[in-house]
């Protein structure tokens, strides 16, 4: 028997990673911002805890096109690398320094950001340039720049270079196939895209800014404008912040922050902010719904130390809250793996359950805080709610806390006070409390009617949902049964008062019975008269509740 280790060569290594590691080429300025970002984040940490003997300062990452040169350049103002670390960190692939560093410090920079993970984000770089190059500077005292050149084989140059700026430069030669990335628009999409919100100030030109006119100038003077850096993020995002920080319009302009096309309000928020037994920050918003929701452009964004991952959240998110808004940021949400990898993940379905339970106790306060608030809204949350409680138990666990049961008079009861209502006046022979309802007002207009007559409560459920959160209920509320309020089940309730006298004996009855079937010759419904003294109608039409809710399903 012989054992031996395989020998995984860069030559074989190479091209699999242009072509497999990323299935979107335009990730590499993620990545590289990333790691700008991570290389400022550690030099903060160093020079605060002492091992760093320089100035922090206030580091930006500058982002750089030369169409002339075909370069594109990340610049940074980190702690760079010295000849050795570039041997160490660049030229193996899949060493991370990232997790080199995170283990060294792991006390004191475990909350420190960091972004890296795997090691192989530098090298998504060749995905779009055909020679890549860095030049380096240590903050190290003494330290010597460097450069180094590599153009994607495994052959590379390293020398001592001139810069004497602390720091690290990488410039892309861009790949004839890849020109987009020398466009200024396509660049700031990106950027846009990704690192909205990321934690180091990223300058992409310059722009114009006009001063204020000095005090007591000329009516005719011109204001004088100066060139100023180009930031385009926001490095302090609400999630980033505590609740307290925050009032509702703070929450109101981060989200239109997120979505700029949005000029409605959302209805509520809910900031995320769990560190046990896994991080994640955030905040989540039930948008209003109307002609302007667009769900499909408009999501939920995952984020990983404020650098974008996706809006594709489903398995992260549980269903039910695909209908909301906002941002999800994480830690321990893996950046460049595949969608499957993700909702196979462990951490990441704890974070499924932990939204959900998060979502129940925040609308449990909600409605706890402002009654009239939340029933005022409840038409346009109910759908998100009720899709809960049929998909997720935990979540329907909690539900009679915050579900509300609104009647066609506009009252909203709670699971448990309509039940104490209504056990009264609602219970059939078999002795169940019948919950009558209705699932379109205006059809049904005549039968909530005569069912008001009789003194019945009768709600208004009409999300396109309603017939299995119906069977939901019923299967796990002891004694209980809905009825649709044109459904022949009504007929069974035991009545609040006793049943006035009619004007026509009981033989005049049975015959008007007959005709009226009869012309309306139909074996589905069933005929049933009323007292005519006191409804409207003069009789009613019914039909069995399971013909109904076949219908409805
Ligand atoms: P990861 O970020 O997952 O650690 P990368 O392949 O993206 O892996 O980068 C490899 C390593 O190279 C980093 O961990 C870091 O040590 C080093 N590095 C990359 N870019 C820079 C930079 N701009 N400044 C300093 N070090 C860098
Ligand atoms: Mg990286």
């Amino acid at each position: 028997m012989a054992t031996g280790s395989i020998n995984v060569s860069v030559e074989n290594i190479f091209p699999l990673i242009k072509k497999f590691l990323y299935s979107d080429h335009e990730i590499f300025l993620r990545e590289l911002i990333s790691n700008a970002t991570d290389a400022t984040t550690k030099l903060k940490h160093l020079t605060t805890i002492g091992e760093a003997k320089v100035e922090y300062g206030n580091p930006i990452i500058e982002v750089k096109i030369d169409k002339d040169a075909k370069t594109l350049t990340i610049k940074d103002q980190g702690i760079g690398m010295t000849g050795e670390e570039v041997e160490k960190y660049i030229n193996q692939v899949a060493f991370s320094g990232a997790e080199e560093f995170l283990e060294k410090y792991k006390d004191s920079a475990k909350d420190a950001g960091i972004i890296g993970h795997f090691g192989l984000g530098f090298y998504s770089a060749f995905m779009v340039a055909e020679k890549v190059e860095i030049l380096t500077k240590s903050y190290k005292e003494d330290s010597k720049a460097v450069r180094w050149v590599c153009d994607g084989s495994p052959e590379y140059t390293l020398e001592e270079t001139d810069k004497s700026d602390r720091g690290t430069e990488i410039i892309l030669h861009i790949a004839d196939d890849s020109t987009e990335f020398l466009e200024e628009f396509r660049i700031r999409e990106l950027l846009t895209k990704y690192n909205k919100f990321n934690q180091i100030p990223i300058k992409f030109g310059t722009k114009t800014e006009t001063l204020p006119l000095p005090e007591g100038a000329a009516e005719d003077a011109k204001p004088e404008t100066i060139e100023v850096d180009n930031i385009i993020n926001n490095t302090n995002p609400a999630w980033t912040k505590s609740p307290s920080e925050l009032k509702d319009e703070d929450y109101n302009n981060f989200y239109r922050e997120l979505y700029p096309m949005q000029f409605e309000d959302p209805l509520f928020h809910i900031h995320l902010n769990v560190d046990y037994p896994f991080n994640l920050t955030g905040v989540l918003f039930f948008p209003k719904l109307g002609n302007n929701l667009n769900i499909e452009k408009d999501k939920i964004q995952l984020y990983q130390n404020q650098v974008f991952v996706t809006d594709e959240v489903k398995g992260i998110v549980p269903d039910f809250l695909m209908l909301l808004r906002g941002v999800i940021d994480s830690p321990d949400i893996p950046l460049n793996v595949s969608r499957s990898y993700l909702q196979a993940d462990g951490a990441v379905k704890k974070i499924s359950s932990y939204i959900t339970k998060k979502v129940a106790d925040k609308m449990v306060s909600l409605i706890n805080d402002n009654r009239e608030d939340y029933e005022k809204k409840w038409n346009d949350i109910k759908i998100v709610i009720e899709y809960g409680m049929i998909s997720e138990d935990k979540f329907y666990e909690k539900s009679d806390k915050f579900a509300l049961y609104p009647t066609t008079d506009g009252t909203y009861y709670l699971w448990n006070d309509l039940i104490e209502k209504i056990k009264p006046t609602q219970t059939d022979k078999d002795g169940k409390t019948v919950i009558l309802y209705a699932n379109n007002a205006d059809e049904q207009h005549s039968y909530i009617e005569s069912a008001k007559e009789k003194g019945y409560e009768v709600l208004l459920l009409d999300s396109p949902i309603v017939p299995h959160l119906i069977q939901k209920l019923e299967a796990s509320k002891e004694n209980v049964s809905f009825a649709r309020v044109d459904a022949d089940h009504i007929n069974n309730l035991i009545k609040k008062d006793e049943p006035k006298i009619s004007k026509l004996n009981d033989s005049d009855k049975e015959t008007l019975k007959k005709q009226i079937e009869e012309s309306i010759n139909d074996q589905k419904f069933t005929v049933q008269l009323e007292d005519l003294d006191s409804t409207d109608a003069p009789f009613t039409l019914t039909q069995p509740e399971f013909f109904r809710r076949m219908k409805d399903m």
